[in-house]
């Protein structure tokens, strides 16, 4: 689904990620962890291919396509979405509107879906014009679910979120990764194991997110290079018992080996 390969990126004239390599399979679900200001928004950001990140070298592979120069209009109707980390609110411009333009064309039942993520009565507001920020997440993954993307990127999508609202973020999500929707329940363990074709980046600090989507893959993103990969529960245990710097060391002194 997505391939990197010895990608290197720039903000203006500093240089914040270093040589990545990341291959993520169709079906994947892979996820991302790092201490704050280590380039993870960065990443999610190149791949989407927004102008302000800088390709200093290497290339970006979708589907097979080398889609490193592409804009980002052109990547999204491809089939990568992504929710960044600090959307922004866009007056004059309603939920309804959006979402149809998210569709592109595709069929999209946009009143159906609205009722999923509980946004029935925020159709016809400006978007994210005074909304929480669990509604913003909500809003965000609605005109996700009409984009009906293949590789969906993911930036910290449970922050400012209350744990109600991370359940239905959750089911939100395995929605368009076709992992089963049942009404405002993620569906069972198994159902959303079956059948999977749609791929997944998912920036998380917490890892609350990971309760209700199942991650295949860990990296740890630290100083701009991504240093190791493993299991995420693992990981996540390892980052919370030890810290990041803990994580980072084994991989040094298997290196070393
Ligand atoms: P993360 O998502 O891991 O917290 P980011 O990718 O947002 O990290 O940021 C990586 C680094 O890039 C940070 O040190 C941040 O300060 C820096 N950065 C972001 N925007 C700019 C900018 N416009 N100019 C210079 N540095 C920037
Ligand atoms: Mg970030």
């Amino acid at each position: 689904m997505l391939k990197l390969e010895n990608l290197s990126i720039a903000i203006g004239d500093k240089q914040i990620l270093h040589d990545i390599n990341l291959e993520i399979k169709d079906g994947e679900v892979h996820v991302l962890f790092g201490p704050n200001g280590t380039g993870k928004s960065t990443l999610i950001g190149a791949i989407m291919g927004f102008s302000r990140f800088k390709i200093l070298s290497g290339k970006i592979y979708f589907k097979g396509e080398d889609v490193t120069d592409l804009p980002v209009d052109e990547r999204a109707r491809r089939g990568i979405g992504v929710m960044i980390q600090r959307p922004p609110t866009v007056k004059g411009l309603s939920v309804r509107q959006m979402t149809e333009i998210c569709a592109g064309g595709k069929a999209a039942d946009v009143a159906k879906l609205a009722e999923k993520m509980h946004l029935t009565n925020f159709l016809d507001r400006s978007v994210n014009e005074g909304f929480s920020g669990g509604e913003i997440k909500r809003s965000e993954l609605l005109q996700l679910m009409a984009q009906q993307p293949d590789l969906l990127l993911l930036d910290e999508p449970e922050s400012g979120v209350d744990l109600e609202n991370i359940a239905l973020v959750g089911a939100g999500v395995n929605h368009i990764l076709e992992r089963g929707f049942d009404g405002d329940q993620p569906a069972p363990l198994a159902k959303r194991r079956a059948g999977r074709k749609k791929s997944g980046l998912i920036i998380t600090h917490t890892g609350h997110i990971l309760r209700y989507v199942p991650a295949d893959v860990a990296h740890i993103m630290y100083n701009g290079s991504l240093s190791c990969s493993g299991n995420p529960q693992e990981m996540l245990e390892c980052i919370g018992n030890e810290g990041y710097e803990h994580c980072i060391q084994c991989r040094v002194q298997e290196a070393k080996a």
